[in-house]
């Protein structure tokens, strides 16, 4: 079983669009993430990362923010790196239909989709940018309400707050160190320390989601992964190196 912590860009933005409280004017650059997971028979991407579109230009879609890493970030050329075409996939991980998780999507028709049917609904009835990831032609949806074991060592959790059924996935590597990806249930370390949860959708069940994730991780022994920690991302193992086996 392995597990690959792939980079899908970067975004150079305000603080304040994540911690509303922080003092204006401090420019923050923050990684995107996206997760590779290869258990048995199953090859899972979590989350697909920022569109073709605002790889390229992101200036007139979002004036607020420079997404930079160039259509190389595509997650489509991340798994390439590692050899990997959209067809070897066998399933594709949701996490929540943001622009920066889900803006990859339209480029895996036919992947089975796993969702949380409240975080799918939410999209289709969301702004023009979500409808346009969850109404993507050959889209192939796989519905699931609350936590649910995908694989062998790979169990999604339902963690709402940051929007409407989002998930966060634990990842248990046999006879290696495991790992709780929180995705935007918690940005960052700083974010969990100042607590402030105004930027997320229902900041109290961010707030009960985030605690639930760290009781969570600390039952399983697993190392929490903040969403886009720029401090503790610089310090895990990125693709193509992974943890796990070679199994
Ligand atoms: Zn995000």
């Amino acid at each position: 079983m392995r597990l690959y912590a792939l980079e899908l860009g970067r975004i150079d933005m305000d603080q304040r669009v994540i911690m509303p409280a922080s003092p204006p004017g401090q420019r923050i650059t923050i990684p995107v993430p996206g997760y590779l997971i290869q258990t048995g028979d199953a090859t899972i991407l979590v989350d697909t990362g920022m569109p073709r579109a605002i790889l390229r230009d992101s200036t007139p879609i979002a004036p607020w923010m420079r997404a930079l890493g160039g259509e190389e970030a595509h997650a489509t050329a991340a798994i390439a790196r590692l050899g990997l075409a959209p067809s070897d996939l066998t399933h594709i991980v949701a996490t929540h239909f943001h622009f920066d998780h889900a803006g990859g999507l339209p480029e895996f028709p036919g992947i089975p989709i796993v969702a949380q049917r409240a975080a799918l609904a939410a999209a289709r009835g969301g702004n023009a940018q979500q409808r346009e990831y969850v109404n993507a032609p050959g889209l192939l949806w796989q519905e699931i309400d609350g936590d649910h074991d995908l694989a062998p060592g790979v169990r999604l959790l339902l963690a709402a707050g940051h929007t409407p059924g989002h998930q966060a996935v634990l990842v248990a590597l046999p006879g290696a160190a495991s790992f709780l990806l929180a995705i935007d249930t918690i940005y960052s370390r700083q974010q969990l320390a100042a607590d402030d949860w105004g930027a997320y959708a229902d900041p109290d069940a961010a707030r009960a989601s985030a605690r639930r994730l760290q009781d969570l991780a600390a039952a399983h022994d697993a190392t929490l992964v903040y969403g886009h920690d720029t401090a503790q991302w610089a310090t895990l193992r990125h693709a193509p190196a992974y943890y796990g086996d070679s199994a």
